[in-house]
């Protein structure tokens, strides 16, 4: 293992009717809240009314409409917000978009400038608002570490940042709350959350077989939960498990001791710079692309994803022919599950493939289980179409 430091301040709530602790998590002293959501789920569902009788004693003011991908504009909008009305208390309820806006709104009430400054790190977080979330879809693991991923659609770039005042105060989470979320949202968070903890899977090879272990049982129990959850949409326990792999595929847990790769991600936020299209979406068609692409760089690290994640059996074949059919086996779950398979699925052509690769090289080579070059993210990207 590489030496490491953990370090995760989030007080997590979870289960069943959780909500009730919302006033007792809110700081003492604190007034005025920003309760931040998204395009309107939360009033369809009730948890909005039930949020809003929770804030009975405080002055509320609201910023609707967060988009999916969340946008810059957006986010300077509540920080203005925050700074006219004198907010001492940030809520999101809502998914990972929700979230991620209102971590970038936090630091931006305290910075007096365009918040682009914070998500491109020009200039240093001066500080942050405090903040809680209420998650109601499970996907991004967004409600229990600092990141922030932010998209400007003037520059046409998609960031993730994060600060020591991005880190949520508290997160409730109850599965009951995702209960509403649609059949291929649900879909798309599965694919998000395996994404994160297969990014992490494959770092540079070091000591690890307990993380090695944590990570394959994750992607193992979400294999075998998923599938019966798409059956049943409103079942607790398949919820529940869910929306627990989510919050600990990126809270931190299964990062010690070693830098997971994170190219994928970052081809598919230059993807999403160029094209609105879901997070999640754009990973199941990049990260099988990816594997195929780097099959012959540490090649028993496929192997062990196939023989102990996806349950292939490897007698009398090589590694390679192991590790291939353990992709085929991901890309074939992914599928069966509704994701899609190729960019063209969106309606993406080669004809921005370019500006996709200099977007995606714009901080130089990337990725720490394989270092890639323009080459390699033209050809996954061409391999994606
Ligand atoms: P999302 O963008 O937050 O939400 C997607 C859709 O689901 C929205 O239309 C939303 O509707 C709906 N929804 C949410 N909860 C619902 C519910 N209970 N019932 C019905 N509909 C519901 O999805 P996400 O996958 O959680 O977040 C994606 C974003 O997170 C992307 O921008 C991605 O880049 C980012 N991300 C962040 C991290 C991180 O660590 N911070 C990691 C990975 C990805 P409403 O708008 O009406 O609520
Ligand atoms: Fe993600």
């Amino acid at each position: 293992m590489e030496n490491f430091q953990f370090y995760n301040p989030v007080q997590l709530v979870f289960g069943r009717g959780q909500l009730e602790k919302l006033p007792n998590l809110i700081p003492d002293g604190v007034e005025r809240v920003l309760v931040v959501y998204g395009g309107g789920s939360i009033k369809r569902n009730g948890i909005y009314t039930n949020v809003m009788k929770k804030l009975e004693n405080y002055e509320v003011f609201e910023l609707g409409g967060v988009e999916p991908n969340p946008r810059i504009t957006t986010v300077n909008r509540g920080a203005d917000l925050c700074k006219q009305h004198n907010i001492d208390f940030i809520l999101a309820v809502g998914g990972g978009s929700v979230i991620d806006c209102t971590k970038s709104i936090a630091v931006g009430a305290k910075y007096d400038g365009d918040a682009w400054d914070l998500v491109t790190r020009k200039v240093k977080a001066p500080g942050g608002l405090p903040f809680g979330t209420v998650l109601t879809a499970a996907a991004t693991g967004s409600e229990m570490n600092r990141g922030s991923v932010i998209t400007n659609w003037e520059t046409n770039e998609k960031y993730g940042w994060g600060s020591q005042y991005t880190w949520p105060l508290f997160s409730i989470l109850d599965p009951v709350h995702t209960y509403s979320v649609p059949r291929e949202q649900t879909v798309y968070g599965i694919v998000d959350m395996m994404s994160h903890i297969l990014e992490d899977y494959f770092h540079k090879p070091t000591n690890a077989p307990v993380q090695d272990r944590m990570a394959e049982g994750i992607l193992r129990t979400i294999i075998e939960t998923a599938p019966k959850l798409l059956k049943n949409l409103e079942s607790y326990e398949y919820r529940e498990t869910i929306m627990y792999a989510g919050t600990i595929a990126l809270n931190g847990f299964l990062q010690m001791g070693y830098r997971g790769d994170w190219a994928t991600h970052n081809i598919e936020h230059a993807v999403s710079a160029v094209y609105d299209i879901p997070h999640a979406g754009g990973l199941a068609i990049l990260f099988p692309n990816w594997m195929e692409h780097n099959l012959n760089v540490h090649t028993e690290r496929f192997k062990q994803m196939a023989v102990r994640v996806l349950g292939v059996d490897p007698t009398g074949k090589s590694d390679e022919q192991v590790g291939q059919e353990g992709i085929d086996r991901l890309r074939k779950f992914w599928t069966a599950l509704g994701a899609p398979t190729r960019l063209a699925d969106y309606d993406i052509d080669d004809s921005q493939l370019d500006v996709m690769v200099e977007k995606a090289m714009a901080n130089g080579p990337f990725g720490n289980f394989k270092t890639l070059h323009a080459e390699d993210v033209h050809t996954i990207l061409r391999q994606s179409l």
